[in-house]
C-alpha cells in the first residue's frame, strides 16, 4: 500500500492550492478525485470574482479570508499564468440607498480594505458608459477582480504534481480507516496510508467527515444559475457590477469573464440534489430581467448559454477549518462563496493547522513555483484572416476550432502536462476549444481525432454532451418565454436608456 503524510480528499480550487502549498515541503502528498479531472465541482461553475473583501463580516471566517486571499492573487497568477485581471468591482443602487453601501464600506474597512470608496452618478457613468442612467450611488473596490477558476485549479494541479504530488482521478474515496499513526484511505481500486488527511470535497465534505465518525455539520446544496453570453459582449462593463446583497447570496451580478463573456448570475436557491446542474426557464428568465434592468443594451441574441453550480452551504453558515476530535482529521468544509477568493488564504490557514498537528514543514530547495500559460487571452482575429489554416494538414498552427482559434499545438501541449486529459470538456477547459459560437459542433470531432492520435485511446466526441444529462435552457427557450411575458418579440427587444 502506497504511504504518503498527507492524502486530500477533492481537487477543486481548495484540494488543488492545498496540495501545491505542501509541495512546498519536503512532504508525500496524494490527491483523490473521483471525477475524471481536475476542477469538476463548484470551481468550475462559479461567477469567478476575485472579490474585495467587504461582503461577509470579521466574526466570520469567510469575512477573515477573503481579503488576505484576494491579495495573493496577482502574485499566484504571476506563477502559475491561469488568468486573472483587477477590473474593480460596483455595488450600484438605483435609489438613494446610500446607508446600505455605508455599511458594506465600513464592513470592508473592519476587514482590513483600504481601497473603498462611495461614488455618485457622474462618476459610474464615466467608468461605466454602458450601464442604466437609473444608478445613482455604488461602492467601489478597486482592486476586485476576475479569473478562470478551471484554468487556475488545474494550472494548480499540474503545478503540484510537477513538484512531486500524485493526482490520482476516477478514485472516489468510499471508506476512512482510522488507525494508531494515522489512517487507510480506500478508493474502488486503492488504498492509501497516510499521517494527515484533508477533507476538501465541497459538498460531499460531511459525507467524507461520517466515514471518520463525524456528525457535527451538514452541507446544504444551494444552487446558482447563470447566463453566459458569447465572447467580446463582456467588452462594454468594465468593473463587475453587483447588486445589493441579499440574505442567501451575493445578488445577481453582471460581469465580463477573464475572456471577455458577459455573465449574468447566480440567483440562489436551496435544493436536496448534490449533483443536479440542469437550469430551469423561470429562473433563467428572471435573472436576465434583473440585469437588463441595469444593462439596457444587453444583446439576447449573444446568449451562449445557460449554466448552473452548486454552492456547498454548511449548517455553521461559514467555512469550517479545523483539525477535528479525530486528531489528524481535518475538514475543509463549507467552502461556499468567497472560497475562490479565500483559497489562498484557506492553504495558509490549513498549513499552520498541520504544522501545530505536529507535521515538520522542512522547506524543499527543489520546488519550482511557476507554470506556463497553455494559452494567454487574446482578442480574436478577422476570420479571413486564420481561414487559411483551418483545412491544412496536422500541424502546430493548424486551427482546430474556428469560434475561439484555438490551434492544434494549444491542443496537444494540454494534453502533456501530467494530468491526464480523458474527455473532450477537459481539452475545452484547458484551451476554450468548443467555448465559441458553434459550442463544438465544428471541432469536437476535430479535437477527439487529436485526443486520439496523441493518447492512442479512443474519444467519443459525443460523449460529453450525451452523458452529460443535464437540462440546460437554450436561447430560443428563454426567447419565446420572454416574448411570452412582454407580448414583443425579444430579438428586436431594446429598452430605452
Ligand atoms: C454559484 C456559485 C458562485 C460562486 N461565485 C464565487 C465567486 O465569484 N468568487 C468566489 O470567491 N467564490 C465563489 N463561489 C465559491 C467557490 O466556487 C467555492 O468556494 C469553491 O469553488 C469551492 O472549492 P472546493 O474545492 O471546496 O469544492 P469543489 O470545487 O466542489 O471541489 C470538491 C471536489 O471534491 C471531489 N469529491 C467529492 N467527493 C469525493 C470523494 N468521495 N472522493 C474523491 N473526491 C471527491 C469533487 O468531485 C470535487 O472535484 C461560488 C460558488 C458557486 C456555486
Amino acid at each position: 500500500m502506497a504511504s504518503y503524510d498527507v492524502v486530500v480528499i477533492g481537487a477543486g480550487i481548495i484540494g488543488t492550492i492545498i496540495a501545491r502549498e505542501l509541495t512546498r515541503y519536503r512532504l508525500k502528498v496524494a490527491i483523490l478525485e473521483r471525477a475524471n479531472d481536475v476542477s469538476m465541482g463548484a470551481t468550475k461553475a462559479n461567477s469567478a470574482i476575485v472579490h474585495g473583501g467587504y461582503a461577509e463580516p470579521k466574526t466570520t471566517l469567510r469575512g477573515r479570508l477573503c481579503y488576505p486571499g484576494r491579495k495573493q492573487f496577482k502574485r499566484l497568477n504571476e506563477e502559475l499564468n491561469f488568468g486573472f485581471r483587477e477590473t474593480g468591482s460596483l455595488v450600484v443602487v438605483s435609489e438613494d440607498d446610500t446607508a446600505s453601501l455605508q455599511a458594506l464600506f465600513e464592513q470592508g474597512v473592519a476587514n482590513g480594505l483600504t481601497d473603498l470608496s462611495i461614488i455618485g452618478a457622474d462618476e459610474i457613468r464615466r467608468m461605466e458608459p454602458a450601464l442604466s442612467p437609473d444608478i445613482k450611488w455604488a461602492l467601489h473596490c478597486r482592486g476586485a477582480g476576475v479569473c478562470s477558476p478551471y484554468e487556475m485549479a488545474i494550472a494548480l494541479a499540474e503545478n503540484a504534481v510537477a513538484n512531486g504530488a500524485r493526482l490520482q482521478l476516477d478514485e472516489e474515496v468510499v471508506r476512512i480507516a482510522k488507525q494508531k499513526n494515522g489512517f487507510v484511505v480506500t478508493t474502488g481500486p486503492s488504498q492509501y496510508q497516510t499521517r494527515y488527511v484533508i477533507n476538501t470535497a465541497g459538498i460531499h465534505a460531511d459525507r467524507i467527515a461520517q466515514m471518520v465518525g463525524l456528525d457535527d455539520f451538514k452541507i446544504i446544496p444551494r444552487s446558482g444559475a447563470y447566463i453566459l453570453f458569447v465572447r467580446g459582449t463582456g467588452d462594454p462593463i468594465n468593473n463587475i457590477i453587483f447588486q445589493l446583497p441579499t440574505s442567501q447570496s451575493k445578488g445577481v451580478v453582471l460581469t465580463s469573464t477573464y475572456h471577455g463573456n458577459l455573465m449574468i448570475g447566480p440567483d440562489a436557491a436551496d435544493q436536496e440534489d448534490r449533483e443536479d446542474t440542469s437550469t430551469q426557464i423561470e429562473r433563467v428568465a428572471a435573472i436576465y430581467q434583473s440585469c437588463q434592468r441595469l444593462y439596457p443594451d444587453m444583446d439576447p441574441g449573444k446568449f451562449l448559454r445557460s449554466f448552473a453550480g452548486i454552492r456547498a452551504k454548511s449548517t455553521t453558515d461559514d467555512f469550517i477549518i479545523e483539525e477535528t476530535s479525530v486528531p489528524g482529521f481535518i475538514n475543509v468544509a463549507g467552502i461556499q462563496s468567497p472560497g475562490l477568493t479565500a483559497a489562498p488564504a484557506i492553504a495558509d490557514l490549513v498549513l499552520d493547522i498541520l504544522e501545530n498537528a505536529g507535521l515538520e514543514l522542512n522547506k524543499d530547495p527543489d520546488f519550482n513555483p511557476n507554470r506556463r500559460p497553455i494559452i494567454t487571452r487574446q482578442p480574436l482575429l478577422p476570420y479571413p484572416e486564420i481561414e487559411h489554416l483551418v483545412d491544412i494538414p496536422p500541424s502546430k498552427e493548424k486551427i482546430i476550432c474556428r469560434c475561439e482559434q484555438v490551434t492544434e499545438g494549444e491542443i496537444v501541449d494540454a494534453l502533456h502536462r501530467g494530468i491526464p486529459v480523458q474527455s473532450i470538456d477537459g481539452a475545452k477547459r484547458r484551451t476554450r476549444a468548443s467555448m465559441g459560437w458553434c459550442q463544438g459542433g465544428f471541432c469536437h470531432p476535430r479535437i477527439a481525432e487529436v485526443m486520439e492520435r496523441e493518447s492512442g485511446k479512443s474519444i467519443d466526441p459525443l460523449f460529453d454532451i450525451e452523458h452529460s444529462g443535464v437540462n440546460r435552457v437554450g436561447k430560443s427557450e428563454l426567447k419565446d418565454y420572454l416574448d411570452g411575458l412582454c407580448g414583443s418579440p425579444l430579438g428586436g427587444q431594446k429598452t430605452n436608456k
